[in-house]
């Protein structure tokens, strides 16, 4: 087994607790797919099982998958700095949009917030399955990411994982078995398939250890992709990504993100438009969007139009506290992490997703999986997406309550007015966080005192 120094910050050495164990990731989404990437590229031997191929399935050859992931794909500029800081420099292929600014759209009102908040939109699985049939070239982040693991010396194997036994045999090993019958052993499972509940029901926990392992509650959040023909693209709509808060009584937030590269696509271009209610999201809310005054206002799209693709896919809205399994000695056979583990709630979830991935594997090249180490991987990931757990639902009362007065909906607009300097900057900045689910929601008050303490205290001598 290749174990070296690559990166001096993770200092592996022969001697390294992972020499000569093995590493399963059940799933190569973001999260898998960028640790697998980052303990290969440092000679740890990793495999990732994931179901989906990395290319785009050949649906000419009557190739059945569903390739897309049900996201909106909508990035803030700190995601895509991590993986430039790690390697990995978004291809072009990869990236579907780029907007200049973030518009908050906030009910019964005319004025839109425009915050200069930069976001990349990015293919994921290989949605829109019908988007730029006649360019061969996109590729998908999910995609991409997983041939960087594999170019890193990550092996794929393009199976579904159907059964997990945490029983250690005398070798501390545990196994994993895929839906062909295969099994394969492994000194440590990453879990890092999403919302896969049925997966985590097959799991065999040892007798001995009463512990198991949490899924993140969810709820069907909705998105859908839409054609928009040239004649109704707004200026507004190439530049800006668009949120719109409580444009329903039952969806607190809608998104939508210009998609698609215009040139490319003179006819028109692709939108897409993202729901998160306050229960399931349904068919019905996309009509009542749609229908939204303001909505209108930005893009007419009437509710018969076919979409192109549309789905409800699980969104977290309550993260796990058990994500962890440890094993008979001082060591870790189970960590799950990204969807399958704590996420930020509602918001941000490829961040989450590459953020914990990126914290694992720091841990596991530093330390290896003993049980010890992990508790600073876990005491990190309670710290940012555990404890949001309470402070989330306290938030979504609190713009609620602003939402829906006349008198704090004003005041908010006029704390950003550019005219107030700082203040308008402190403000522009906390309206940020909140929507783009950049850190903890716990923080906010901190970076806020952070922020005026710096702003008043001035340079030093
Ligand atoms: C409607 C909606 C819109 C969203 N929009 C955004 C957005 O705009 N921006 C954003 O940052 N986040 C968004 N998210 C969240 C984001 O999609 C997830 O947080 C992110 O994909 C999590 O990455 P992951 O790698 O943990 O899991 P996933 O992306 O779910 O990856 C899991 C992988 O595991 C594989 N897998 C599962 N089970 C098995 C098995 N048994 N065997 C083998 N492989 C398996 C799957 O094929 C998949 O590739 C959105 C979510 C929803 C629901």
């Amino acid at each position: 087994m290749r174990l070296e120094v690559v990166h001096p910050e993770n200092n592996v050495s022969p001697e390294h607790p992972l020499v000569g164990k093995s590493i399963a990731i059940i799933g190569g989404g973001p999260a898998g797919a960028f640790c697998a990437y980052e303990l290969a590229r440092n000679g740890v031997e990793v495999r990732i099982f994931e179901d989906r191929s990395p290319k785009r399935p050949d649906f000419s050859a009557g190739e059945k998958r569903i390739p897309c992931t049900g996201c909106a794909g909508w990035l803030q500029a700190d995601v895509t700095k991590l993986l430039a800081d790690n390697g990995l420099e978004m291809s072009p292929e990869v990236v579907q949009s780029k907007t200049t600014f973030t518009s908050i759209v906030m009910p019964k009102t005319e004025a839109n917030l425009r915050l200069n908040a930069p976001s990349t939109t990015v293919f994921r699985g290989f949605s829109p399955i019908h988007q730029f049939e006649g360019h061969p070239h996109v590729a998908s982040l999910d995609g991409w990411l997983l041939e960087k693991a594999i170019d890193a010396g990550a092996k794929h194997l393009q199976v579904e994982i159907s059964s997990i036994d945490l029983n250690e045999d005398s070798q501390g090993k545990v196994c994993i078995g895929d839906s062909t019958g295969l099994k394969y052993k492994t000194d440590l499972v990453i879990g890092a398939f999403g919302h896969n509940r049925r997966l985590m029901n097959t799991i065999q926990y040892p007798d001995s250890n009463p512990m198991r392992l949490e899924m993140p509650e969810s709820q069907r959040a909705g998105v859908r992709e839409y054609f928009i023909p040239k004649e109704f693209i707004s200026r507004d709509l190439l530049e800006s990504t668009f949120v719109f808060a409580n444009p329903t009584p039952r969806i607190p937030f809608g998104t939508i993100c210009p998609k698609g590269k215009f040139d490319q696509e003179p006819s028109g271009m692709y939108i897409t438009i993202a729901l998160m209610g306050r229960g399931d999201v349904a068919p019905d809310d996309f009509k009542d969007f749609l229908d939204n005054e303001q909505v209108k206002r930005l893009l007419h799209i009437d509710t018969q139009t076919k979409p192109r693709c549309a789905c409800f896919p699980p969104l977290t809205v309550q993260s796990p506290r058990q994500f962890i399994l440890p094993g008979r000695k001082d060591n870790v056979i189970m960590v799950n992490i990204g969807d399958a583990g704590p996420t930020r709630l509602r918001k941000n979830g490829i961040g989450s997703a590459l953020d914990s991935a990126k914290h694992l594997s720091d841990i596991l090249l530093r330390y290896g999986n003993s049980s010890e180490h992990m508790e600073i991987y876990k005491r990190y990931i309670e710290r940012t997406y555990v404890r949001d757990n309470h402070v989330v639902n306290f938030v979504m009362h609190l713009s609620d309550f602003i939402l829906n007065h006349d008198f704090t909906r004003r005041a908010v607009i006029c704390l950003t007015d550019h005219n107030l300097g700082v203040v308008s900057q402190i403000t522009q900045n906390t309206i940020e966080r909140i929507l783009t689910g950049k850190g903890p929601y716990w923080r906010i008050p901190i970076d806020v005192f952070l922020e005026i303490f710096a702003n008043t205290s001035g340079p030093g001598e």
